[in-house]
């Protein structure tokens, strides 16, 4: 048995390959960016082979960063930049067009043309979704409209479509496997999150042939192997990032969210072998299947989450680095009043307004730049409790562990802020990677390299444990204020 786990970790900036041992600490990290296509306003592309060298590149350099051989790997686990679209021929092995990226809002008009037709409540009971320009199933069709022969070639079986994941695999098993798993057929908007199928009438409506679609398989199972250096290393976990991360934290039981704060917040909850449909717009999405048993998840995003922090520093320069925003939040006991709603380009779930823009409200002669620094800080735990708030009335489940990675999750004012505003322990990690870490934890489950949920539990090991300390009047009444801001951030647009 190889003594390390190999997670490859294809982002959307970059693809990072991350070696770690059995207690699941980091050994090594190689990391390279690749080029962002922008061909037009709204665009956005990537070229599927620098994806895959750039992929190839950090495989070789993690190894020997770390010093190892191929032949001390047990097994590889991919995790990827979910949604990306990417459709090839299958003789050749090329890309009939550029990746078209999760970002992309190409295929928006295709999108509302699904909306006009009545479309969406199918959409939203087949495939958790809302219909939305973001996922797969659009961007196959733009490509199958746009490049010539396309369609032709798909229908007689030579091309076939798969996300970065799907992608990766097949290349790295030399045109062997076409796979992707139960998380990633999630996000194509194509496919049945309760029947585990993909769906025929949406196939139909968007012209799709059911022979481009990959088998899907479980997270944790097997998908071929990768010959490196004469070393056959298989293949034996796969899930989309923000699953893998929720796997990385392990966030296992029903009631345990993991929230990401980098530029956004990703926030995920694991709801079991239930799939909820949430009636405040959160998505309802395949967290990952293991042995054919599938678990559920919620998930939410917060628009503008560490972004508040970097307008401060970019566009208003109240700080040099993002880092000192909790110093000087920790420096007042308040924010005096202030709050900031960063309704920058509106508000996602629960609120759902895309026309409001943000405000500053409650601003006295004694506001300074510390109190509008806390004051954003504290919009970001605001937003997430919001979130979490409309999960809880809605679904009837409850918060039962909190645990959080990303850059602004380094923030210690902010994760305490959050904790005492959400009354619950929030735990972050030691290991940050969790996203590499949950592809890692998927591969070396199939292998045996761990034996059990249980041995992955053991394995971690928390840096902070933020315990809220915050009485309940108080906590009432900043979510009040909060609210009341948000109300005046909604109204302002409907008076302009
Ligand atoms: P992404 O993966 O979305 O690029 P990261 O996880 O790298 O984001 O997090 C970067 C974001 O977190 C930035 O918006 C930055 O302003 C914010 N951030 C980073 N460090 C801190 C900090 N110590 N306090 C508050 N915000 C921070």
């Amino acid at each position: 048995m190889g003594r390390y786990m190999m997670a490859l970790d294809q982002g959307t900036t970059s693809s990072r390959t991350v070696i770690f041992d059995k207690e699941g600490q980091i050994v090594s990290l190689a990391r390279e960016e690749f080029n962002q296509i922008y061909p037009s306003p709204g665009w956005v592309e990537h070229n599927p082979m620098d994806i895959l060298s750039s992929q190839l590149n950090t495989i070789k350099s993690a190894l020997e960063k770390a010093g190892i051989k191929a032949s001390e790997i047990e097994s590889i686990g991919i995790t990827n930049q979910r949604e990306t679209t990417v459709v090839w021929d299958r003789f050749s092995g090329k890309p009939v067009y550029n990746a078209i990226v999760w970002q992309c809002r190409r295929t928006a008009e295709i999108c509302n043309a699904l909306i006009e037709k009545g479309l969406s409540d199918y959409v939203k009971d087949t495939t958790g979704l809302v219909i939305d320009a973001y996922f797969s199933a659009t961007k196959i069709k733009w490509i199958l409209d746009h490049v010539p022969g396309a369609r032709a070639d798909a229908k007689n079986g030579r091309l076939i479509f798969g996300t970065i994941d799907t992608w990766l695999i097949w290349n790295l098993t030399g045109g062997k496997v076409h796979a992707t798993d139960y998380s990633n057929a999630a996000r194509t908007m194509l496919y049945d999150i309760h029947k585990l199928d993909w769906d025929a009438k949406l196939l139909v409506e968007l012209d799709i042939p059911a022979s481009m679609l990959p088998e899907v398989r479980n997270s944790s199972g097997s998908y071929g192997s990768y010959m490196l250096s004469g070393t056959e290393l298989p293949i034996n976990g796969v899930a989309g990032d923000q699953q893998a991360a929720l796997f990385g934290q392990a966030c296992f039981e029903p009631g345990s969210v993991k929230n990401t704060y980098g530029t956004g917040c990703f926030m995920l909850m694991n709801t079991g072998e239930k799939p909820l449909k949430s009636k405040s717009g959160l998505i309802t999405t395949i967290a990952w299947g293991i042995d054919g048993k599938i678990c559920y998840a919620l998930e939410g995003s917060v628009f503008i989450g560490g972004a508040v922090i970097q307008w401060l520093r970019d566009e208003m320069r109240l700080i040099e680095t993002s880092a000192e925003s909790e110093e000087l939040a920790e420096s007042i006991k308040d924010s005096g009043g202030v709050y900031i709603v960063p309704a920058f380009v509106g508000l996602g779930a629960p609120y759902w307004d895309m026309a409001c823009r943000g405000i500053i409200t409650g601003i006295t002669r004694g506001t300074g730049r510390r109190q509008i620094v806390r004051a954003a800080l504290e919009a970001i735990a605001f937003q997430v409790k919001s979130i979490l708030e409309a999960i809880e009335t809605d679904e009837g489940i409850w918060i039962k562990s909190f645990k959080v990675d990303g850059g602004a999750s380094a923030n210690n004012f902010l994760m305490q802020f959050q904790s005492d505003i959400l009354n619950v322990e929030v735990e972050r990690p030691a290991v940050v990677e969790t996203t590499a870490l949950g592809a890692a934890y998927l591969s070396g489950l199939h292998s045996g390299f761990w034996t059990s949920l249980e041995d992955i539990k053991n394995n971690r090991i928390p840096d902070r444990l933020f315990i809220p300390n915050m009485q309940q009047k108080e906590r009432i009444s900043l979510y009040n204020g909060w609210k009341n801001a948000v109300l005046k951030a909604t109204n302002f647009n409907g008076l302009s």
